[in-house]
């Protein structure tokens, strides 16, 4: 099969980890026989230089038209007094609108071998973690009505948690979806304790998947309970499933007991199978250009691109084989070095995956 795949180097790192992912596409195209057709296009500071803007439109074209999105990161020291809507992020926030993507998905992957890397102890996560949040990302807090009034001492703020059914239907379909793949259970997080807003999150959740996805089991949690809970037993958590600013704040919690955030990657879903992918980091300027980022997140974003838009499992579960193996055998960059390791670049890195592929 054919693919065609829009690559959005980006800033930084963007493109040193954007070309290890692509190598290790181009070995799995040779083993599997597909072809990965890949065209790069502008975003971010590195659009802003070229174009005057973080998003030109012929990004958004190429994106719309292609099979699915790799992105590496955007940012950088040069960008950052420019106005707001000239800003780097604003081309992230911009092509996730213009392809209708409303769900992130990050998993939170501890490898086995990599449990020393955690600040968690070992009878925690010896047998390795993976802690998938399934987060809204358009609607509620973020996106809702807010403004300020008074002065003085009665000078006040304010924000909106809101959401409406339609909402909360598409985004309980992406975790059922995914739970079906995986242990067929969904915990479901909200404050319906406090929040009126999440009562009609937790009845929404319930009936949705009561009627479409019988064969999940779906459980609620207390946001602060799912705090508690990440950082006291997260081997025996699976799919979460979150309103936008909880999934913002438990996805960078469950991020930290991996160890390292060179090691996670990232997906956004709209309706269609077209998502955009990438590593949860960001375009970390302090160490670009020297061949010492982890392009691991970038490679497992591929990987996560290959099983949820192209429906190529076996193409994914070899890339994540690579990883374990290279892992496993002791190879580290900089970011996951510990004392008896081989250290290697970057390049190198991606390089011994795509040779185990
Ligand atoms: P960052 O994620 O870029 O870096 C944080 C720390 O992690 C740095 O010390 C960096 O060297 C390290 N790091 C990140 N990725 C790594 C990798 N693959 N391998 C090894 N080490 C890695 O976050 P920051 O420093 O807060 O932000 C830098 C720029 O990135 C800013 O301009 C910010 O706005 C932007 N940013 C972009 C995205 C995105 O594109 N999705 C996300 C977050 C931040």
């Amino acid at each position: 099969m054919n693919y065609n795949i829009t690559v959005l180097d980006g800033d930084g790192i963007g493109p040193e980890i954007c070309a290890g992912a692509i190598k290790v596409l181009n070995a799995v195209g040779q083993k599997f026989g597909h072809k990965f057709n890949f065209t790069h296009k502008l975003i971010g500071g590195c659009a802003i230089d070229a174009c005057g803007a973080p998003l030109p439109e012929d990004t958004v074209k190429t994106c719309l038209e292609s099979d699915s999105v790799l992105l590496g990161a955007v940012g950088g020291y040069k960008w950052d007094n420019l106005p707001v809507d000239l800003r780097p992020e604003k081309g992230l926030l911009g092509i996730r609108k213009a392809m209708g993507l409303y769900s992130n998905i990050r998993p939170a992957k501890l490898w086995a071998s990599l449990a020393e890397a955690s600040p968690l102890k070992g009878r925690l996560v010896e047998n390795g973690v993976e802690i998938i949040i399934v987060r809204e990302l358009t609607g509620g807090i973020y996106f809702g009505e807010r403004g300020r009034g008074g002065d003085g001492a009665t000078e006040y703020a304010w924000d909106t948690e809101k959401y409406s059914v339609g909402e909360i239907e598409r985004i309980t379909r992406i975790a059922c979806e995914l739970a079906l793949k995986r242990n067929k259970k969904v915990v479901s997080v909200d404050k319906a304790n406090v929040l009126e807003s999440s009562r009609l999150w937790r009845r929404t959740v319930h009936a949705y998947a009561e009627k479409h996805y019988p064969e999940v089991t779906v459980e609620d949690m207390l946001v602060d309970n799912a705090a508690m809970q990440i950082v006291k037993n997260p081997a025996a958590l699976d799919v979460l499933l979150t309103s936008n600013i909880f999934g913002d704040i438990l996805s960078d919690e469950a991020a930290q007991i991996t160890g390292s955030i060179g090691m996670l990657a990232s997906s956004s879903l709209g309706d269609g199978t077209r998502g955009l992918y990438e590593p949860i980091h960001g375009s970390a300027p302090d160490i670009a250009g020297k061949d010492i980022a982890n392009p691991i997140a970038t490679i497992l974003a591929a990987a996560m691109m290959l099983r949820d838009s192209f429906k190529l499992l076996d193409e994914c579960a070899a890339i994540e084989n690579a990883v374990d193996s290279v892992l496993q055998e002791g190879w580290r960059t900089a970011d996951i070095y510990e004392e008896g390791k081989n250290k290697v670049t970057g390049s190198r890195m991606a390089c011994l995956i795509a040779e185990r592929i």
